[in-house]
C-alpha cells in the first residue's frame, strides 16, 4: 500500500533497522512503526528493562522476514523502525510528552497509521493506549501479564509500572472492555476487583473464547508484559513469575488478533542483562515480529 509523509521527527535516538524494515525518523501512512520507549524508572525489583529495545532490535538480525505461523512476510508491508524516544532517566512523563507531541493530530484510523511501542518498563505504555483510546472510542484493551497492575500508584508514584492498568481504566468510557489475561501475582484486592468486574480469563481456551466473540471491526490493542511468559522459557524480566505461559499458547491468542480488528501493541519488560544466555532477547524479538506481522491486514 502506498505511503505519504505525515511528519518529520526530530530529536529521536538513532536505531538500526529491524530485519525486513526500513528506518526512518517520521511517521507515514499506511504503515506500521517500531518505537522503542527506554524507560524502567520506577521499576519494583530488578531494573534493566530501559535497554529492551536496542536488544529486541539486535536481536531481530538472526530472525528470518518470514512467519511460518502467520504465513507472513514482513518483507510485503510498510514497516518501519524508529529510534527509540529521548529519555530522562528518572523523569517518565518527559518522554511521554514527546509521544504525545509526535502524535497529536494525527488520524491513526484515517491514515492507517499504527504503532508498536518497545519497552522499558510497563508504565510506558500509558501514552500508547492513551492515544488508541482517543482514536478508537469502543478500544477494547488485552493485557497479557503476570501481574495485573491494577495498583493507585506505587512507592509513590501513581504512574508506576505496577499502576498501568488503572491509569487506563482512568480514561475508559463504558464503550471500552478489558480483557486480561496470565495474571498470577497480585494482592487479594486486586483479583477481587477483576472477579467483579469479569476481566479475568482464567483458562488460555477463555481467552481465545473471549477474544473470538469479539465483533470483527471492533479495534483491539494488546499490552504486552513479557513476564506473562513463563521464566522456564523467559527470565530476562524484572519481576519473574513461575506458572506463565508458552509461545505456542501466546500464538494460539495472536492468531486470533491476526484475524480481528488489531490496531495497536506495545510489548514491554525485557530486561536483557537479566538473562546471560541471551534467550529472552530472541525470544521478545520473535514475538515482536509476530505482533508486527499479525497488525498488518
Ligand atoms: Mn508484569
Ligand atoms: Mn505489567
Amino acid at each position: 500500500m502506498e505511503q505519504k509523509l505525515i511528519r518529520e521527527i526530530e530529536g529521536l535516538e538513532t536505531a538500526r533497522a529491524f530485519i525486513g524494515t526500513q528506518y526512518a525518523q517520521a511517521i507515514f501512512s499506511n504503515t506500521t512503526h517500531l518505537l522503542g520507549f527506554c524507560f524502567d524508572g520506577t521499576t519494583s525489583f530488578r531494573p534493566g528493562a530501559r535497554f529492551g529495545p536496542g536488544s529486541i532490535r539486535e536481536a531481530s538480525y538472526g530472525l528470518e522476514d518470514y512467519s511460518p505461523y502467520l504465513e507472513k512476510d514482513t518483507q510485503d508491508y510498510n514497516i518501519i523502525t524508529m529510534g527509540d524516544l529521548p529519555v530522562y532517566p528518572s523523569k517518565w512523563h518527559i518522554t511521554n510528552d514527546f509521544f504525545m507531541e509526535m502524535t497529536k493530530d494525527l488520524d491513526f484510523k484515517k491514515d492507517a497509521i499504527k504503532w508498536i511501542v518497545l519497552g522499558g518498563e510497563h508504565s510506558i505504555s500509558y501514552g500508547p493506549i492513551v492515544r488508541h483510546l482517543e482514536h478508537y472510542p469502543d478500544l477494547v484493551v488485552l493485557h497479557l501479564d503476570a501481574h495485573a497492575d491494577l495498583r493507585d500508584g506505587y512507592l509513590d508514584e501513581k504512574y508506576s509500572h505496577a499502576s498501568i492498568i488503572r491509569r487506563v481504566l482512568d480514561h475508559f468510557t463504558p464503550k471500552n472492555t478489558l480483557i486480561q489475561y496470565g495474571i498470577r501475582s497480585s494482592p487479594r484486592t486486586e483479583f477481587k476487583w477483576m472477579k467483579e468486574n469479569g476481566t479475568l480469563m482464567q483458562s488460555l481456551k477463555e481467552c481465545c473464547e473471549k477474544l473470538e466473540s469479539i465483533p470483527d471491526n471492533r479495534p483491539i490493542y494488546l499490552t504486552l508484559d513479557l513476564d506473562f511468559f513463563d521464566p522456564a522459557f523467559f527470565p530476562g524480566t524484572g519481576t519473574p513469575e513461575a506458572g506463565g505461559e508458552d509461545f505456542h499458547g501466546f500464538m494460539r491468542i495472536l492468531k486470533i488478533l491476526n484475524r480481528k480488528n488489531f490496531v495497536g501493541a506495545d510489548i514491554v519488560e525485557l530486561a536483557p542483562m537479566l538473562d546471560p544466555t541471551n534467550n529472552s532477547a530472541c525470544f521478545a524479538s520473535k514475538v515482536t515480529r509476530e505482533v508486527m506481522l499479525a497488525l498488518q491486514k
